[in-house]
């Protein structure tokens, strides 16, 4: 009987656990063992001491990584925003696009229009390039139903796409995207009715891993996602909040207020919210392709989020009005030019950091001992590069927890 399932061999291993030593390199081991999907091993070769594997494979001295983890996304959706990508560019602004019934409302229009089957059809290109550039695990926010059929209906659809492919899929219910047409002027009542019949339903019927809301004037106000967020609570689900995007609504201190798993945007947090994320150990999702989308210009606080210890992960929020991106590899290369984060920072950010926005710190987003096998095999000289090129395909081989599973 082997001791192991797999043995990988001539590999340099970037583990991206938290040490002095950069990248989390594991300078003198050579290889890792895999059984059962996990992580059981990672030494240097001349120590095995006749211990086998069912497979052992040399991996020709290439870098693997944990795989990416894209920790913020919209990518089950119907239709597009290209035409308001050119109203943009001619001068109006977001919330101009939002005040006037475009934007977003069109896009539930078109989802809400669309069946379960094509929204499943449209997501899995954009599952799929994910995975293309190393992605193992990611989220998937509802938002674009704002009524409970398509709500639910979006949340089956991205259990689906974590059912029929190798990416590990965490669901978030964001029905608290923005207040639908049905109840314009009574975004109190819109809570009410999410509190009281949606997440009833989503919760008994386990479809939703975080309950997520949009806290912002052209959206919903504090005291109105306090309220979503307790019923959530109570459902036990935890909570995550777009906050601070575009003005300082004291979204940080909210999400902090209930120990969110993370705090998203952020770019008009102030001082107070990010001692306030620090305290209650919130992880600060950075979004650079919406700040680039948006022609944002105001940064999000990262220094004093460094300084204070917050944890910072980095998105695409693939979606189709803001961020329409769909490569975290962008997302960290956008990170570094435009925010200034450093190409480990943004590495740790797409795994030790988003695993930890999506509550699966223990599980996986660096490579130890115990931890699920989500490996990232690379045909790159060093890990910074992974923050540096875009478009190029340097990902060698995607192996998951799922696939090295013992038959
Ligand atoms: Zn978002």
């Amino acid at each position: 009987m082997p001791d192991w399932d797999l043995l990988l061999t001539d590999v340099r291993i970037a583990t991206m656990c938290e040490s002095t030593a950069p990248y989390g390199v594991a300078s003198a081991a050579d290889a890792i063992a895999i059984s059962d999907g996990r992580i059981a091993w990672i030494g240097e070769q001349t120590t095995l001491q006749g211990k086998t594997a069912s497979v052992q494979r040399s991996l020709d001295g290439r870098w693997i990584t944990p795989a990416l983890i894209d920790c913020h996304t919209h990518l089950v959706f119907s239709g597009d925003r290209a035409s308001e990508f050119e109203q943009r560019l001619q001068g109006a602004s977001y919330e101009e696009i939002a005040r006037a019934g475009g934007g977003i409302m069109s896009t539930v229009r078109a989802t809400r229009d669309a069946t379960s089957e094509e929204l499943f059809d449209l997501a899995l290109p954009r599952v799929s390039a994910l995975a293309d550039e190393g992605v193992a695990t990611l989220e998937i926010k509802s938002g674009y139903g704002l009524e409970l059929d398509t709500e639910i209906r979006m949340l089956e659809v991205a259990r689906r796409l974590g059912e029929e492919t190798a990416v590990d899929i965490r669901t978030t219910l964001l029905a608290a995207h923005t207040v639908p047409p049905e109840f314009v002027g009574e975004a109190d009542r819109y809570i009410d009715m999410i509190c009281n019949e949606m997440l009833p339903q989503v919760a008994e019927r386990n479809l939703a891993d975080a309950v997520d809301a949009y806290c912002e004037s052209i959206a919903f106000s504090g005291p109105q996602v306090a309220k979503l967020f307790a019923a959530a609570k109570q459902h036990g689900l935890p909570v995550k909040l777009h906050a601070d995007q575009l003005s300082d609504c004291g979204g940080a201190e909210l999400a902090a207020h209930f120990a969110a798993l993370s705090a998203d945007h952020l770019e008009y947090t102030s001082p107070a919210g990010v001692r306030a994320l620090a305290a209650a150990q919130s992880v600060a999702v950075l979004l650079p392709g919406a700040y680039l989308t948006l022609g944002e210009t105001q940064l999000p606080p990262i220094d004093a989020l460094r300084s204070s210890g917050v944890a910072i992960a980095i998105a695409t929020d693939c979606n189709p009005g803001t961020s329409p991106i769909c490569s975290l590899r962008t997302a960290m290369m956008l990170a570094c030019r435009l925010f200034r984060l450093t190409p480990e920072e943004c590495l740790a950010g797409a795994t030790r950091n988003a695993a930890r926005a999506l509550g699966l710190d223990e599980d996986r987003g660096t490579l130890e001992i115990g931890k699920r096998a989500d490996i990232a095999v690379w045909n790159i000289s060093h890990p910074r590069e992974l923050a540096y090129w875009v478009g190029t395909p340097q990902l060698a081989e995607l192996l998951t927890g799922r696939h090295t599973t013992r038959p």
